[in-house]
């Protein structure tokens, strides 16, 4: 279901599998240019995320509470199976949100925000340069690391990697293992 909005709205979609201090900085340094942001959990490709969509909300809506109650405030939280196009345009947001980090992000972010635009002109895709301390930060890597016992503190925050070790604790004490 559709969050209801006013004001300028964004959209900032993503798997968030799980979020990370990469993606809350990118939804900080967007934040003073709208009066909300919405992340938009996909779920389309749900089978293959390790936290369900009620796992990702819950530890975004807590790590954000975590960065003071100014920013969880104006910054909601929702999911949607569709294009992300037709979830903008059924709140009223004129834009998308996206990060950059590395080369290898440019070809597909480049793809979708072309896709996008073929699909609804009216909206535009805003992406903005990862900031240096997060440009090697990802979900992926950050589960792989944590999967091998590595440290992520500081990249993520610490409700996800409480989370994250437990989540993968008892995937390694499973059946199988
Ligand atoms: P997706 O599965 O759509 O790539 P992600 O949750 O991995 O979703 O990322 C959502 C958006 O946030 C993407 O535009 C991605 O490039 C961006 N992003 C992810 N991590 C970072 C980071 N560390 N710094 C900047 N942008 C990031």
């Amino acid at each position: 279901m559709a969050v209801k909005t006013s004001g300028r709205v964004a959209v900032y979609p993503g798997s968030f599998d799980p979020i990370t201090f990469g993606h809350i900085d990118i939804v900080k340094r967007f934040l003073p240019l709208f009066d909300e942001i919405i992340i938009l959990i996909a779920t389309n490709n749900d089978k293959r995320s390790l936290f369900s969509f009620e796992e990702r909300k819950e530890l975004i809506l807590e790590a954000l509470r975590r960065q003071g109650l100014e920013i969880a405030e104006k910054i909601k939280v929702d999911s949607f199976a569709g294009l992300t196009v037709d979830y903008a345009k059924k709140v009223g947001a004129r834009s998308i949100l996206r990060g950059l980090r590395a080369v290898t992000d440019f070809e597909y972010e480049q793809v979708m925000a072309n896709m996008n635009r073929q699909l609804a002109p009216e909206i535009e895709t805003l992406i903005v340069f990862a900031s240096p301390e997060f440009y090697y930060v990802s979900s992926r890597a950050i589960k792989e690391v944590t999967s091998l016992g590595g440290r992520v503190t500081g990249l993520i925050p610490e409700n996800v990697e409480a989370a994250l070790k437990k989540k993968i604790m008892l995937a390694s004490s499973g059946p199988g293992n």
